[in-house]
């Protein structure tokens, strides 16, 4: 079970540890703290990219960047009881200072809804301050026990974007819910990710929460991955944190919080949705080099000297129309092994640039999504690569969106759905609302539970729970996850 998607040469695991090295994006596995990996030049420029995608989406939308300590005092980490339950396995602690052992342990951050809520008790005193929406990008540390994996599963997540908002109401949190999974569909539709939008089962929300909806994208090899999350809040944590208000009618009331992140795994899955047995194959939209220019130096030396001149003359004038481009100039390699080397690193279209090419006035364009070439006037060029860099995200995005609708399947049969779950996906089945049957039902699917469709489908009056026989309320949704 290894292609979902499409062909990537091996087993999913093992590619995304070879395309990881290979094109020079993380190097995980070598340093010397289990869990903790290091983003290489090129591997940052993706996630500077995708960043920066999520950053404005969250400008454009009323959220400011803010930057809270890494450090959280015990105390303030435990004043929510169900948070720091959930918590308490995976904290990581900071107990001495030098050879001093600290008064008050201090735990690296594995979110930030308590320190948050402890200092909006100090900043905000009225409805005419809010709503209020802060967020930051910056590492939390979670000490996973269960295997770690290069980006999905890592003991420092070095990409945490955590969103956090404060309201007057009920109402206009459930709105800010609403507006911060809008922007997640925008920003996984952007980077033409595949997805689903599930609220997660009570026993699987986030500690501290009334409830949790997860966006849940598929890896290669048919399993689910966790890649967002948005949570109501309610006023759990500013009860415990006293975040009073002023309302509009003048009543004081504790303020409504949500709060929604997401981490390094959008990049993994990024790479893992798109990639095929030859390597990276990046949108145009968070390419690090949108175009490589590949001279193809052939007859005497003034011929060679020619076409690198034209080939730089050539960069200069993509780069000039707002082009993130490259020209590979190396005389050490062959064009062959250039080629190669830009296709493993995902560059989502190439010129070659010979002789013929300049004699001619054209030049030979090279698509990595369709691997396929095409000769475009020089005069169209630049016209041609925005168009072309506009259609490979768009194939990509039909392409990945495509493998995955075909690997869900809704039935009310335990059998087709077992069968189905063992070639990868995500079956979607009757449930009459009771936790125990979602519960006998994942284990006799060997599966996990995702949860139901965030805006439920009518499920037909006469489909019933395939447990229990009991009239079904909602369609659950079940998986192997990550
Ligand atoms: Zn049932």
């Amino acid at each position: 079970m290894c292609c979902i998607y499409r062909d990537l040469g091996k087993e999913f695991g093992q590619w995304l540890d070879w395309v990881l090295e290979e094109a020079e994006v993380y190097d995980y596995g070598r340093y010397p703290a289990k869990g903790m990996g290091v983003w290489l030049p090129y591997g940052f420029k993706i996630r500077r990219n995708v960043v920066e995608l999520l950053r404005s989406l969250l400008d454009s939308t009323g959220h400011e960047e803010i930057l809270l300590p890494l450090l959280i005092p015990e105390n303030i980490l435990a004043k929510e009881s169900e948070h720091v339950k959930g918590f308490e396995n995976e904290v990581y602690w900071v107990t001495h200072g030098g050879l001093q052992p600290l008064d008050v342990k201090l735990a690296l951050r594995p979110t930030s809804e308590t320190p948050l809520s402890y200092m909006e008790s100090y900043w905000v005193k009225s409805y005419k301050q809010l709503p209020k929406k802060y967020y930051q990008v910056v590492s939390i540390f979670r000490y996973e026990t269960k295997a770690t994996r290069a980006m999905l599963r890592v003991r420092e997540v070095t990409t945490f974007k955590e969103a956090h908002t404060l309201h007057e109401d009920f109402t206009d949190a459930e709105r800010q819910v609403r507006e911060a999974i809008d922007i997640y569909r925008r920003f996984f539709d952007e980077l033409g990710i595949p997805y689903l939008v599930s609220k997660r089962p009570e026993w699987d929300k986030f500690a501290g929460a009334i409830y949790t909806i997860a966006f849940d994208a598929m890896m290669p090899d048919g399993k689910m991955l966790q890649i967002g999350t948005v949570h109501n809040l309610g006023q759990n944590f500013t009860k415990a944190f006293e975040v009073w208000i002023q309302k509009k009618d003048q009543s004081i009331d504790y303020a409504w919080q949500t709060s929604y992140g997401i981490s390094e795994r959008v990049i993994a899955t990024l790479l893992a949705v798109h990639g095929d047995k030859k390597g990276l194959v990046l949108p145009f939209r968070v390419a690090p080099i949108q175009v490589v220019v590949i001279p193809i130096p052939a007859g005497g030396d003034n011929v060679k000297k020619y076409v690198v001149n034209e080939a730089i003359k050539l960069g200069e004038c993509l780069k000039k129309a707002g082009l993130r481009e490259y020209v590979d100039l190396r005389d050490d390699i062959t064009p062959g092994e250039k080629f190669n080397i830009w296709e493993l690193r995902g560059v989502p279209l190439r010129i070659e640039i010979g002789p013929r090419e300049v004699k001619e006035g054209h030049v030979t364009v090279f698509r990595r999504d369709l691997r396929a070439r095409e000769k475009v006037p020089r005069e169209e060029l630049v016209d041609r690569l925005k168009g072309l860099g506009e259609a490979i995200d768009n194939n990509l995005k039909n392409r990945a969106w495509g493998a995955f609708r075909e690997r869900i399947l809704r039935t009310n049969n335990v059998q087709l759905a077992r069968k189905h779950l063992r070639g990868g996906g995500v079956v979607e089945m009757p449930w009459c609302g009771k936790p125990e049957c979602a519960e006998k039902l994942a284990e006799v699917l060997n599966a996990d539970v995702l949860g139901t469709p965030l805006d439920p489908y009518e499920v037909p009056a006469n489909e019933k729970c395939p447990l229990c026989g009991h009239k079904a309320v909602a369609y659950l949704r079940l998986a192997n996850k990550y």
